[in-house]
């Protein structure tokens, strides 16, 4: 057992949503150009508003810091897979 790995594990802090939400929440970012980042090492997805992000983009970037994702960013987005997989450390 890692009990070290499980310390480190970045913490659930959103909501389950049920399978039909993905086809909602693309029609809603696509309606505001937002672009979708698969974070699989934060087990996240970035839904990247720069004025949101808590990675500290330059200001000009169309991209997020993925590699200096941090907890308890309003771009973080995790499906049911992703809270298993952060909760499975
Ligand atoms: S902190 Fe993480 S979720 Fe937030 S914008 Fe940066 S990479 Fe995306």
């Amino acid at each position: 057992m890692t009990v070290i790995g499980a310390a480190h594990t970045p913490r659930f802090a959103g909501r389950i949503v049920p399978r039909t939400f993905a086809k909602k929440a693309t029609a809603f970012l696509a309606r505001d150009g937002i672009v979708l980042y698969d974070n699989p090492d934060a087990f996240l997805i970035c839904a990247f508003k720069r004025d949101n992000a808590l990675c500290e983009p330059e200001p000009d970037a169309t991209a997020p810091r993925q590699h200096d994702c941090r907890p308890g960013c309003g771009n973080a987005v995790r499906t049911d897979t992703h809270a298993r997989q952060a909760g499975a450390g």
